[in-house]
């Protein structure tokens, strides 16, 4: 098969790290006959400085008409200063409702080679973690009226039944391609909005008799989090408490260099993504770990294009990288071996 990507690398270790992701997407095009056309586009600061705006509309048009999307980062310091209307983050908010894209996947894997970077206690961790966290994206609190009065402020946190039931299918979906548990986090003690969400939940549940489900109000998951991580399979969750979660979640794997990301709509297009932004502190120096990058491609592998066996052989071919004793700086401790973003690239797609 013949698949379009648009490249969007941006800032600081963004074009590092997604550099070192088509050397390994290449690797899996050779291995099982397919071709990955990608093309590469400007967003963020750097597209603040070329065109003065941080996504033009030839870039838009262009993620459209692809079949997916592999973002870097957006951002630095360069651009902390530019007027609010064209910070380098409306190109993500921009490109995110130009896609539709209203589902954002964010899974916290706990490599057991990485153990030692986890937070939490050996025995809370057991012999790993693995958390998808399924979080509403394009409504909630983020995008409700809100206003300043007189004496206060106010935001609103509305759904609709339709975005309540598209963000909670794409749990059941995803809950039934994993373990087959579903948590679905809410505040239906007090939210009239997760009350709702709540019953769809319930009223969805019958289609999918294979998934246990189970609710949590949002204050008793981020306790539970890291209480007992790994009572969780899927979590799926409205926009602000998926914000949350997911960055709790994240933490508690200890490697922010190592985490990817996906963002869904209605069809298969995606826009894959490390979790972590452009540190531009060790931009361009080769020392970032393009590990997060590359499993980003695992997911729009498996996510958009339905390659789960490519996607599995790059997740495969980090682990025996992470086996085999290679470390990036972030990620690395005494008797590993250092190597840097390059070589860790070399490593996974040899490995592939
Ligand atoms: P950051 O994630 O860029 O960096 C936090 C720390 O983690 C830094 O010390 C950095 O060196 C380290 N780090 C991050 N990724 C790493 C990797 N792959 N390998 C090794 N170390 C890594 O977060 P920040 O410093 O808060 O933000 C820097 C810039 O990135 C800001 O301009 C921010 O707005 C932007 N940002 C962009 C996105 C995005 O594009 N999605 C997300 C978050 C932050």
């Amino acid at each position: 098969m013949n698949y379009e990507l648009a490249l969007v690398p941006g800032d600081g270790i963004g074009p590092d790290v997604v550099g070192e992701s088509m050397k390994v997407l290449e690797a899996v095009g050779r291995k099982y006959g397919h071709t990955f056309h990608a093309t590469t586009y400007p967003l963020g600061g750097c597209s603040i400085d070329t065109y003065g705006v941080p996504m033009t509309d030839e870039v838009l048009k262009a993620c459209q008409k692809s079949d997916s999307v592999l973002l870097g980062a957006v951002g630095g310091p360069k651009w902390d200063h530019v007027d609010s209307s064209i910070r380098p983050e409306k190109a993500l908010l921009g490109l995110r409702k130009g896609l539709g894209l209203f589902c954002n996947l964010r899974p916290a894997l706990m490599y057991p080679q990485l153990k030692g970077a986890c937070p939490l206690k050996d025995e809370i961790v057991g012999d790993g973690l693995d958390i998808m966290v399924v979080r509403e994206l394009t409504g909630g609190i983020y995008f409700g009226k809100r206003g300043t009065t007189a004496d206060g402020a106010f935001d609103t946190m509305e759904y609709s039944r339709m975005e309540i039931e598209r963000i909670v299918r794409k749990g059941f979906e995803i809950a039934m391609k994993r373990h087959k548990r579903l948590c679905s986090v809410d505040k239906a003690n007090i939210l009239a909005s997760s009350q709702l969400w709540r019953s769809i939940v319930e009223s969805m549940a019958k289609e999918y008799p294979e998934v246990a489900v189970s609710h949590l109000y949002v204050d008793n998951a981020s306790m539970q989090l890291v209480r007992n991580p790994r009572q969780f399979d899927v979590i799926v969750t409205c926009n602000m408490f998926g914000d949350i979660l997911s960055d709790e979640a994240s933490q508690i794997t200890g490697s922010i260099g190592m985490l990817p990301s996906a963002s869904l709509g209605v069809g298969t297009k995606g826009m894959y993504e490390p979790i972590h932004g452009s540190a531009p502190d060790i931009a361009g120096k080769n020392i970032a770990n393009p590990l997060a990058t590359i499993l980003s491609v695992a997911m729009m592998l498996r996510y958009s294009f339905s390659l789960e066996k490519e996607a599995k052989a790059i997740e495969d071919a980090v682990g025996k990288t992470l086996d085999d004793g290679y470390r990036t700086t972030d990620i690395y401790s005494d008797g590993m071996k250092k190597v840097g973003t390059r070589e860790m690239g070399d490593l996974v797609k040899e490995r592939v």
